[in-house]
């Protein structure tokens, strides 16, 4: 049996689960405390709670999906925007030591991608992108059925393309990030700047002051002409995203997370299906699947899964963590 455990700044979530995606027990557990230690104690009673409800004296493999920047071979975390105060903070170690099995760290979008691609809605396919489209963008590449992580982990990364040349700051420090126009904080930034006070849409969401890209997407579902010029903007950005990593790539399946998952088929992904085969060759836009993750509230214990099938699967190949 895997543990999975996916730590993110608002949530942990905890799945014991085997290969397959078979799910034994799962449970959550809400914002993780500032000191590293006194969350893992709190994860490690969650943890036991669901070895012991399953009959698991202990797993055979832990994996944890977590924020970057992070150090996967030291098995630690780089003080991640969302979890400013875990800087150099041991997760896999003690982990391990406390549940006396091999745990394997793995940043949350190449974790995610690896779940779509194993039991979501990349199942199947050998080349897939991922792109995790919540507050920020995250992506992750499986190619040729496996993860891919480029030189320094660094690959895959397409909410930083830069898709404005000179364009908007991006939470990175750099301009014209993918993630500073379809990204939600960037998103929200932009509404609440854009958007009148006068209009309907502020309405709905008491004041341009309050406006998310959930108000837009239901305002746009309603007809409201503001909200649909936005969710345009929305996909016209993303469309240039998604064309970058079709042509770097050719994958079989793009699988698009958060955002563009709740705005749904008709306001995001036949728009933004049309727009991609316009500026691609035929032969790419053949076969190629544009689709929304399937995996939902399973998805982050099973990304923990993941994170552990991957650091396993690398070790059994070459003998040594993350050499491959
Ligand atoms: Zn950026």
């Amino acid at each position: 049996m895997i543990l999975g455990i996916d730590i993110g700044g608002s949530k942990v979530a905890l799945a014991l689960g085997d290969g397959e995606g078979r799910i034994l027990g799962e449970t959550r557990l809400g914002p993780p405390d500032p000191s590293p230690a006194r969350a893992l104690a709190d994860i490690l009673i969650e943890a036991r709670g669901l070895l012991s409800g399953a009959g698991v004296a202990a797993p055979d493999a832990i994996g944890v999906s977590a924020p970057g920047p992070l150090d996967r071979r030291a098995g630690t975390l780089c003080g991640p925007p969302n979890l400013p105060t875990w800087r150099d903070a041991p997760v896999v170690g003690p982990l391990s030591e406390a549940l006396g099995a091999p745990a394997y760290l793995e940043n949350d979008a190449n974790a995610a991608a690896l779940a779509e691609w194993r039991f979501g809605a990349g199942r199947g396919a050998r080349r897939l992108v991922y792109l995790t489209m919540s507050t920020g963008v995250g992506g992750g590449l499986v190619l040729d059925g496996r993860l891919y992580r480029g030189r320094g982990d660094l690959a895959g990364e397409i909410g930083h393309a830069p898709i404005e040349w000179d364009g908007a700051l991006c939470a990175c420090g750099l301009h014209g990030c993918l993630e500073a126009y379809v990204g939600g904080r960037a998103w929200t930034e932009h509404l609440r700047r854009v958007v009148s006070d006068e209009t309907e849409l502020a309405r709905k969401a008491g004041g341009a002051s309050g406006l998310r890209p959930e108000h837009v997407v239901a305002a746009a579902r309603a007809g409201d002409a503001r909200a649909k010029e936005e969710l345009e903007r929305f996909v016209g950005y993303l469309a240039r995203g998604v064309v970058l990593a079709v042509v770097a790539y050719a994958p079989d399946v793009v699988v698009l997370g958060t955002i563009a998952s709740a705005a749904g088929e008709t306001l995001c992904f036949a728009p933004l299906r049309e727009q991609v085969r316009a500026r691609i060759w035929p032969a790419a836009w053949e076969d190629l699947r544009i689709l929304p993750a399937a995996l939902g509230a399973r998805g982050p214990g099973l990304a923990g899964i993941c994170a552990a099938l991957e650091g396993l699967r690398g070790e059994r190949e070459t003998g040594r963590l993350g050499e491959d």
